[in-house]
């Protein structure tokens, strides 16, 4: 199989992983930075290249790219798939697991569990948009937002209104959902590849924060997520049309409620808690999913007679 890795960086830990078990297994691996591929869209065919150099035939393609690039990043993956390369997370997934909102209404709509959440434009509407969540406390989101920045805990009316006003201010995107105070800082993260959760983890968030993510200092342990926790996961990446996810769940007194769908999910947290080669599970994934041969996508020509 030929692989290709839409990455701005080579050395960050997830890329470095997936290079290392793309060739353990014997298969070509190359990683791309998306902002040096560019592209020609033509009615009769796709074409891409990069840093000079004609880019075509790679089986699989894995997204790696931050937040920051979704825009270009995905217009590059897209352009893969018309080429005929095998997305497990396709670009219209893609983008919809970086939009909390839509995901949210998506999982929903799927009757998966998530904790009630809110969201309104017009600052008129404050007072009866909080009331159509109940009383504080309130955890107030960007939409945006990654790895618990932009996420804040509000304990009063007025700390809910002063915040929602502030980011009205600033034009943010946001929405406002029910603290699920019994998941005392604790969330799930469950590694979802294709129809498995290959390996889940706790993460506890440090003393005096409610947010868990490694990146705010949480401590993660592996832990077997239970028959259900796997299953809502599993089921939760699949509505957003993820092949790879990781899908942070929170244990709820009504089960688990999923918290976000990650597209892009790190590996160093779940392989250093768990011990698994999750790299090497995409990998074999990917390498049993892939077409037999990848082209690129033509018209045929049409002939004069028709
Ligand atoms: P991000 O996408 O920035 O990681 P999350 O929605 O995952 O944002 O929230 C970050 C952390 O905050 C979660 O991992 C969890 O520990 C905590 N958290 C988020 N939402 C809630 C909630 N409704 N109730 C309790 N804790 C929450």
């Amino acid at each position: 199989m030929k692989l290709a890795i839409l990455s701005r960086n080579t050395k960050l830990y997830s890329t470095r992983r997936l290079v290392e078990a793309a060739r353990q297994r014997g298969h070509t691996v190359r990683v791309l930075d998306p902002l040096r591929c560019y592209m020609r869209i033509s009615s009769d065919g796709f074409a891409m290249r990069y840093k000079g150099k004609p880019i075509e035939a790679y089986d699989a393609v894995i997204p790696r790219f931050a937040a920051s690039v979704t825009r270009y990043g995905n217009a590059v993956l897209h352009q893969f798939e018309q080429m005929g390369s095998y997305a497990p997370n396709p670009s219209a997934a893609f983008a919809r697991a970086r939009d909390k909102l839509r995901c949210h209404q998506l999982l929903a709509a799927e009757g998966i569990g998530l904790p009630v959440t809110v969201f309104g434009d017009n600052p008129d509407d404050t007072d009866d948009l909080l009331a159509m969540l109940g009383p504080p406390p309130h955890v107030i989101k960007l939409n945006e937002g990654m790895q618990g920045a932009g996420v804040m805990l509000t304990e009063k009316p007025s700390a809910s209104r002063g915040v929602v006003e502030a980011l009205r201010g600033l034009y943010a995107n946001f929405l406002v959902q029910e603290f699920i105070a019994e998941a005392q800082g604790a969330d799930l993260r469950c590694f979802v590849v294709g129809d498995r959760v290959l390996g889940a983890m706790q993460r506890q968030a440090p003393a005096g924060d409610f947010r868990s993510n490694l990146h705010r200092g949480g401590i993660a342990t592996a832990v077997e997520a239970t028959a259900d926790e796997c299953a809502v996961a599993v089921r939760a990446a699949k509505v957003v049309g993820l092949g790879i996810a990781g899908v942070d769940l929170i244990r709820s007194a009504r089960g688990p409620l999923v918290l976000e769908v990650n597209a892009s999910p790190g590996l160093e947290g779940i392989e250093a808690a768990t011990g698994l080669d999750i790299a090497g599970g995409i990998v074999e994934h990917l390498a049993a999913h892939v077409r037999p041969v990848a082209r690129p996508r033509r018209r045929r020509p049409v002939s004069n007679g028709n």
